[in-house]
């Protein structure tokens, strides 16, 4: 009689594991969900006025930039960093960090 008390002691016990690893779980699912990238991602040192690319207005790659007179500008691809390195002053007038 006794077998029985601890046997479905045990069935208790495993199917409150059980209900605690889904609990988890779900929390997991529901916490990831608000993280995904919104506005509110900032770089916090400096703001990117750029958004476009000067040399072929795709959108930037912002680990994609070269410096020009002290400030960066920012390319979609590899091919339009080059570009803008060989006639940089054709493509300024296309940067609003150059505007004054
Ligand atoms: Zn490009």
């Amino acid at each position: 009689m006794s077998d029985k008390k601890e046997q479905l002691k045990a069935v208790i016990l495993l199917v409150g594991i059980l209900l605690v690893g889904v609990v988890i779980l779900n929390g997991c699912k529901k916490k990831s969900e608000p993280a995904v990238p919104t506005e509110t991602t900032e770089v916090a040192s400096e703001a990117i006025e750029q958004t476009t690319c000067p040399v072929m207005a795709g959108a930037i790659n912002e680990s994609l930039f070269t410096e020009y007179k002290g400030k960066k500008v920012y390319f979609c691809c590899p091919g339009c960093k080059e570009e803008f390195e060989k006639e940089p002053e054709k493509y300024i007038s296309q940067l609003p960090q150059f505007e004054n």
